[in-house]
């Protein structure tokens, strides 16, 4: 089922301001030392030679486009189909190609037009992201973990998705706001690195307020790009409209989203403050999200065989401590008849 064209704010709907292109060809590809040192000289960058000899999303925009869309209309679900390239600790070629042809590059797709092997441009370094996949991931996870979990768990999934900002050094300054830390001489005056406010938050114990500053914290600085200084910005623009005989100018408001990972963060952004909804389920083996699950669909298809045998291992092990089955069924709410089934095949 679509996402409910309703369901999202007007000045996200222009298509003609938030547009992404999609080609035929796409490919992962590590430059030779040749065509690295070639490409940098006809761009007159030399210093690129070594930071080219990574692997590379490259593309083929010779080969046509296959797609121009707007994902706040027709992709909803791209937040959580990049977070799911991240559920890996190493970069998978195949999921990210297969990101690629129904999504397009991440980064902005005129970035690095001059550099070229053949007909091929240089995209996204594969390495860069993954690890922004993973951020998303790790944010995700978070965010659920807010409503249903534990709070070692939950402490976790702070530490998991802090260290992992460390490891992309992408680690904003806070200001420290707590009323005992913070205010000194009547003004907010100290400003510390977000991990240190986070580490300090977590001595307190306070462990749902940490999880959501951090969380906030990270959607913002994603959302508008601060590093890169491109941050999304509403804009007004006109047209033309034909009314009683005349065209008169019309005014609307719409955003500039510089680069698809922004669009990618907002539409998160625009989950969690309610502005949307986005069809999908946890899935409670894998505790990753099914998207767009069948009205009775509770794990991924992978997953339910998973559950499945961890469940009869259960009944099992509670068979051989001594457990009637009665008891195994009051603890694991499995049918009786079932239990019965797995034991008679269990003890042989
Ligand atoms: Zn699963």
């Amino acid at each position: 089922m679509d996402f409910p064209k309703d369901g999202m704010p007007e000045f996200l709907r222009f298509p003609e301001c938030q547009r992404w292109t999609v080609y035929n060809q796409y490919k992962i590809y590590t430059p030779t030392e040749a065509e690295c040192i070639t490409m940098s000289r006809d761009s007159g960058l030399t210093a690129l030679t070594h930071f080219l000899q990574d692997e590379h999303v490259w593309v083929d925009p010779n080969s046509g486009i296959s797609r121009i869309y707007n994902p706040f209309t027709e992709a909803p679900e791209l937040f959580l189909e990049f977070a799911a390239l991240g559920r890996t600790e190493q970069p998978r070629k195949d999921k990210i190609l297969d990101f690629l042809y129904r999504y397009g590059d991440i980064f902005n797709e005129h970035g690095h037009q001059s550099l070229k092997i053949g007909q091929w441009n240089k995209g996204s370094n594969v390495t860069e992201l993954h690890r922004e996949a993973r951020l998303c991931y790790y944010a995700l996870r978070l965010y659920e973990g807010l409503f249903n979990n534990s709070t070692e768990a939950l402490k976790t999934r702070v530490c998991d998705l802090l260290s992992h900002l460390i490891e992309c050094s992408h680690i904003p300054i806070v200001v420290d706001n707590d009323e005992n830390n913070g205010v000194k001489n009547g003004s907010y005056t100290d400003y510390l690195p977000l991990e240190v406010y986070i580490q300090r938050k977590l001595l307190s114990g306070q462990i749902i307020d940490t999880a959501s500053f951090l969380l906030v914290n990270v959607i913002n600085q994603k959302v508008h790009n601060m590093d890169m200084k491109s941050p999304i910005l509403p804009i007004c623009f006109y047209r033309f409209d034909y009314k009683n005989k005349k065209s008169l100018p019309a005014f609307y408001m719409t955003w500039v989203v510089p680069s698809l990972l922004q669009a990618i963060w907002l539409l998160f952004f625009l989950k969690i403050t309610g502005q949307i909804e986005q069809e999908y389920r946890i899935c409670p083996v894998c505790e990753e999200p099914i998207i767009k699950p069948r009205k009775n669909q509770l794990y991924h298809e992978g997953c339910r065989q998973v559950y499945h045998n961890r469940i009869k291992r259960e009944v099992l092990r509670l068979w051989k401590e001594g457990k009637s089955i009665d008891e195994i069924a009051a603890e694991t709410a499995i049918d009786t008849e079932k239990i019965k089934k797995w034991v008679k095949k269990g003890r042989v």
